[in-house]
């Protein structure tokens, strides 16, 4: 950004001890979790609402980008402050105001971390559901953005589904609130909807209230293997179509197995061809009613063989394995590019044979993994960004994998957004006059476009 940044000012809205400007601090916030890097000008951490408002009223004035940004574990590139301008980190906002039991109900700054939610709310008997596999790093206002999902989407859905009412800066400033406390709302347009999944392109979120659920009462986790990957496709297959919703069920395929047992040894059965991480949860009866429904049709489909945890402590330990995969395979090379291209249920094996022959084709290392029961693959192609020649196979790979997703009725994204990754792709699943409506939303909230130039929308 070439303009001069008034300082003195963000200074004197949030007072010095929040305002960063050596090279070293701004590096820190360069990164999300993907390769890219791009160093913002100013790092500010705003306390409160009121802060945020007037930084951004600030901004609008002046022109200047802001890039709200979590954690930044983002995968798609959406915190990245590309251009420069103010990284606005919101992770000091982390209080829980409320856990209302009576009202099944949270309400929650923009930085709390997805499991401190879920550990508050657990003591009280109650369930928040939305699990990335980032949760004990990853902020409820960054999962709000990127509308997050994770293993148990399965069966409870993804954050959009929780979202019961929001308090947004806009981008001149203006705090507004929309949704509420109530389990029905159909008072106007379905803003907290439009907000939710926003990637901080529309408003910042400064409050957040989402619903609960009574916290099951059992959970069943098991651990299938198969000698084929695709027969593990078509067993997902059949648990679907036979009307039980485990709910998880989570696939990884030979390299992640070996990868992931290099890494932690956690007992994973290095011969097989793909792994079935499914759990069933509800009362005793019904947790284990649905697990002996579920271990049928796997028999049925060929599983070699089926573990059952025998308790917590062995549920906790395959847990381990699946969340080490991201940081497993980030061990084979350098550079990890995480897709999530997610298909109807009923084209998860074409959707697997599909990332085979891409693989295949472009000669890279692809592994495969995440949520198959909701269609959601996390095909990822570990490579090395300082190789030209290879990134140019990464680049055509990746236009197959969207290409594959969409003519099999799919998405670009399930749950980890659009950002500055896939724009360049957006038109071919909206369409033209989609995007329109899209750039018209965007428009009308942000028309001197400060709030995350560049992310979601093609250049
Ligand atoms: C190992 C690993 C596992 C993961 N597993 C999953 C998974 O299972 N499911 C899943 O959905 N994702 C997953 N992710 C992706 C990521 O954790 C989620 O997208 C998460 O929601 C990002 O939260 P964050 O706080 O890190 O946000 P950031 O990365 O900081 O930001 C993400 C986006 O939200 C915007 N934003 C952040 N805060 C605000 C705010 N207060 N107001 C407005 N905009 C805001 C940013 O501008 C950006 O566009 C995973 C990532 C990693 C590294």
């Amino acid at each position: 950004m070439s303009k001069t940044l008034p300082l003195k000012e963000l200074a004197k809205i949030v007072g010095p001890d929040r305002v960063f400007t050596a090279l070293e601090e701004r590096l820190c916030y360069a990164y999300d979790a993907t390769f890219m890097e791009y160093k913002p000008d100013v790092v500010i951490k705003p306390a409160n609402t009121e802060q945020v408002a007037r930084v951004l009223e600030l901004a609008y004035r002046e022109g200047i980008p802001v890039h709200p940004r979590g954690a930044a574990t983002g995968l798609s590139g959406g915190s990245v402050p590309q251009g420069g301008g103010i990284a606005l980190v919101l992770t000091a906002m982390n209080s829980i105001y409320e856990v209302n039991r009576q009202d099944m109900l949270a309400v929650v700054g923009p930085g709390v971390i997805t499991a401190d939610l879920h550990r508050a709310v657990e003591a009280e008997g109650l369930f928040y559901p939305p699990d990335p596999g980032s949760s004990e790093f990853c902020t409820m206002g960054g999962n709000v953005a990127e509308s997050a999902g994770g293993p148990r989407g399965l069966k409870y859905g993804v954050t959009r589904d929780y979202v019961l009412g929001l308090e947004v800066v806009l981008a001149d400033g203006r705090v507004m609130r929309c949704g509420g406390r109530t389990v029905k709302n159909v008072t106007g347009y379905d803003l907290c909807r439009l907000f939710t999944g926003s990637e901080g392109t529309l408003g910042v979120i400064t409050e957040i209230t989402v619903r609960l659920l009574a916290l099951p009462k059992a959970v069943k986790t098991m651990l299938a293997s198969f000698n084929n990957l695709e027969q593990s496709a078509e067993a997902i297959s059949a648990i679907m179509a036979a009307g039980v919703v485990p709910r998880t069920l989570e696939i990884m395929d030979d390299l992640a197995i070996a990868v992931v047992e290099k890494y932690g040894s956690f007992g994973l059965p290095l011969e097989a061809a793909a792994v079935l991480l499914i759990e069933t949860d509800g009362d005793e009866e019904q947790a284990a009613r649905e697990a002996a429904v579920v271990r049928s049709l796997l028999e049925e489909a060929g599983a070699s063989e089926i573990k059952i945890a025998a308790d917590a402590d062995e549920a906790d330990n395959l847990w381990r394995a699946r969340r080490a995969v991201s940081a497993a395979i980030a061990r084979i090379k350098p550079t990890k590019i995480s897709e999530d291209a997610t298909v109807p249920r009923s084209k998860i094996p074409a959707m697997i044979r599909r990332l085979r022959q891409i693989g295949r084709k472009y000669n890279l290392d692809l592994v495969i993994f995440g949520h198959a029961g909701d269609g959601n693959l996390h095909p990822n192609i570990v490579c090395d960004r300082r190789d030209p020649e290879e990134m140019a196979r990464v680049e055509k790979a990746i236009g197959e994998i969207f290409t594959a997703a969409l003519e099999l009725g799919g998405t670009l994204s399930g749950e980890h957004g659009i950002g500055l990754l896939k724009a360049p792709y957006l038109a071919s699943e909206l369409g033209e006059v989609g995007l329109a409506a899209i750039v018209d939303i965007k428009k009308a909230l942000d028309p001197k476009n400060i709030l995350n130039p560049g992310k979601i929308f093609p250049s």
